[in-house]
């Protein structure tokens, strides 16, 4: 008996959703090497431009000095050094919670944290433009699991009082990973507080941008721990470095720590990683410069894009996305535009809905507007070569 993968490989292929990596041979930054190629980038999250920051880099070295570079075992075996400990600290610290817990990655914390929370009796409700990592741990959690309209509190409100369940957690992202908008968090822990249901938000993309301190929608909308008593952040995009967290009361870490299978099974992240990312939060917190620097660089681009007539999605976060519709019309814009010595990625089904494929653009402070009009540039030859929909055309809107 065959497999057949090849015969889904192609029908991959055929309806332009096949996808390729492309291999860096430089660091991050507004500038990088591909395949032997300089391209200027617009498809990282590295938003503050902290990835490549010479004191991230210098603490890393100097902690390999201290402690090697594997984490070596899973945290409850030997594998927690005191850079774990100490950055799990600053960042409980950082978002106004009892404590943090440190993941390998985001994708694991999302599992680990909803299925350690709910089982078959309780139930999960989703915005339905959620991370795949989250609606994967929906699944994988046994609850029963229900996805309501994009950022929309009355269908969530209805969903919520038809449900009887022993737990009922809320679980948004903050900042939406592929269109660049904000969760109404505020609405949503309100409602959480009418239904004793619990919210959980993964903040992603929030965290470093939002907040005037960077600590993301909990800062920006004042909540507290226990208006947002599951908070998630990742390090690998405005941190700069790898992993992530899960910020909250004393008893929701602990219960992580006892059954968040994706904690216990998993080697810790690198030690040196930990303390880097200690001198990315400094960082972060300080250097508002960057954060005013992205807006300036968002605002920016957006006055052009309305002088050029491309349409936008409605974002004001570094994420800005431009909606092509078609599969191989926005693989085609992606392309056209690397020929221009300009990166900027395609995404299409299944990571967002069929029909809605676009260019994720993405800013990090690390650009200049030099960097911004080059693109704009690029974008308005590509969009006139393409004949994407103008705003002034009868919009099809999103
Ligand atoms: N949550 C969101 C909203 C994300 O966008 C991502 C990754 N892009 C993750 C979680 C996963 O984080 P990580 O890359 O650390 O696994």
């Amino acid at each position: 008996m065959s497999f057949n993968l090849e015969q889904d490989l192609e029908a991959r292929y055929e309806a332009g959703l096949y996808r390729r990596r492309k291999t860096l041979d430089s660091p991050q930054g507004p500038e990088v090497i591909i395949n032997g190629q300089h391209y200027l980038a617009f498809c990282s999250n590295d938003y503050l431009g902290l990835a490549n920051h010479p004191e991230v880099i210098a603490s890393f070295r100097r902690a390999t000095d201290s402690y090697g570079l594997g984490g070596g075992a899973s945290h409850l075996v030997v594998g927690h050094s005191r850079a774990h400990h100490q950055l799990e600290e600053e960042l409980a610290a950082f978002t106004g919670r009892e404590r943090a817990l440190l993941f390998s990655n985001g994708y694991m914390a999302n599992l680990g944290v909803i299925s350690a929370l709910l089982g078959k009796q309780d139930a999960v409700f989703q915005d339905r433009l959620n991370h795949a990592s989250l609606l994967d741990a929906g699944q994988l959690s046994g609850a029963r699991f229900q996805r309501y309209l994009h950022n929309d509190v009355d269908n969530l409100e209805a969903r919520l009082q038809k449900t009887s369940a022993r737990r009922k957690l809320i679980v948004t992202d903050g900042v939406f990973s592929m269109d660049g908008d904000v969760a109404p968090v505020q609405a949503l822990s309100d409602l959480a507080a009418q239904h004793q249901a619990w919210l959980m938000v993964d903040d992603a993309h929030g965290f470093g941008f939002l907040g005037a301190t960077g600590g993301g929608v909990a800062e920006a909308y004042g909540l507290s721990q226990k208006q947002l008593p599951v908070l998630v952040g990742t390090l690998g995009k405005a941190f700069g470095t790898s992993g992530a967290f899960v910020a909250g009361s004393d008893v929701l870490i602990e219960t992580l720590i006892q059954f968040a299978r994706t904690y216990i099974y998993t080697t810790s992240m690198p030690p040196a990683v930990a303390s880097a990312t200690r001198t990315s939060l400094l960082l972060l917190q300080e250097q508002h410069w960057r954060r005013e620097h992205l807006q300036n660089l968002i605002q920016y681009f957006r006055q052009g894009c309305e002088q050029l007539g491309l349409q936008l999605m409605p974002s004001q976060t570094p994420i800005q996305p431009l909606l092509v519709g078609c599969e191989k019309r926005a693989v085609k814009m992606s392309q056209l535009l690397s020929e221009r010595g300009i990166m900027v990625t395609a995404i299409r089904p299944p990571t967002v809905p069929k029909g809605s494929s676009r260019l994720r653009i993405t800013f990090s402070a690390a650009h200049k507007l030099s960097h911004v009009d080059r693109l704009l540039d690029a974008l308005k030859v590509v969009a006139d070569s393409v004949e994407i929909e103008r705003v002034t055309d009868t919009a099809s809107g999103f």
